[in-house]
């Protein structure tokens, strides 16, 4: 198996980071995730868009321009026959004695490795069950941010009780997963997070929204309060690993159930069209 470290392809058991790399003693870094299917990365443009904008509001210049990121991908890909998974890859700002104050002089790393994919199909058909509790994250979750602590900690206590994803809500106002993006569904209306600073800007959640759009659905992007889960006729979580998964029960701070409802099927099948076929 090869990672990419910076411009070098090399056998992951050969890879070495500095302990003063910025990435390990402060989370100093920017990542993102890409679904592969059959050997094709899936949204690579729009997850790189997104890479440059965390890059710009973290300050950290990106060492490769985005073709230069495709090629390094594509190259990689190819070298470990991947054929259905994930491409990660991170930036983080580089390596400097460790001081909270940054310099803007040190060179960014960058680091990528691909994983076979684990099936989702089978969540994908018979839903879970969630974990409702408090987001305790920071202000800027617009940033997709290697710092993921917040992230971490929320997902531990939804598997510590038996729930496959943590739902979070800041102050009674839901904002979404510890590692997705969250709908719910109304009289055949959608209604998700608005794209601010309390959430990550999924590459799914947009691809969904466009594609409910088309498909004569309104979306509505407003903030509101967790009671409102008691009220919904479907919800689902999105994300590049998961797609579109529906949620079959609430549990913690509110208990409820869901069907999995015709529009969450509708959706999910026509989000399949759009997946690069062998
Ligand atoms: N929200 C958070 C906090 C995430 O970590 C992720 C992805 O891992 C998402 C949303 C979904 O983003 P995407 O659809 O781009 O994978």
């Amino acid at each position: 198996e090869y990672i990419l470290q910076n411009d070098k392809l090399l056998p992951k058991k050969d890879a070495m980071i500095h302990v003063d790399d910025r990435g390990y003693y402060f989370g100093d870094g920017i990542y993102e995730v890409v679904k592969v299917y059959e050997g094709k990365p899936f949204a690579m443009e729009q997850h790189l868009t997104r890479l440059v904008q965390s890059s710009h509001k973290l300050d950290i210049k990106l060492p490769y321009s985005e073709d230069q990121i495709t090629e390094f991908i594509h190259t990689l890909i190819e070298k470990n026959t991947l054929k259905n998974g994930l491409v990660y890859f991170q930036v983080t700002r580089g390596v400097e004695p460790r001081n909270h104050l940054y310099s803007r002089e040190s060179t960014p790393v960058f680091t990528a490795f691909t994983q076979p994919g684990h099936s989702t199909e089978d969540l994908q058909q018979n839903g879970i069950d969630v974990w409702l509790t408090d987001d305790i994250r920071w202000l800027r979750c617009d940033i997709k941010t290697i710092n993921l602590l917040g992230n971490v900690l929320v997902k531990r206590e939804a598997a510590d009780h038996n729930c496959q994803e943590a739902i979070l809500h800041r102050n009674g106002t839901i904002t979404e997963g510890s590692s997705s993006n969250l709908f719910l569904v109304k009289d055949k209306v959608l209604y998700t997070h608005p794209a601010t600073n309390l959430i990550l800007n999924g590459i799914t959640r947009q691809l969904i929204i466009e594609l409910a759009q088309n498909n004569n659905y309104s979306v509505v992007e407003e903030p509101f309060p967790v009671e409102v889960l008691e009220h919904a006729d479907e919800a689902f979580i999105s994300s590049s690993s998961v797609e579109i998964t529906p949620i079959k029960s609430v549990h913690g701070q509110l208990t409820t159930t869901f069907p999995i409802g015709p529009v969450t099927k509708d959706l999910q099948k026509k989000f399949k069209e759009l997946l690069p076929r062998s």
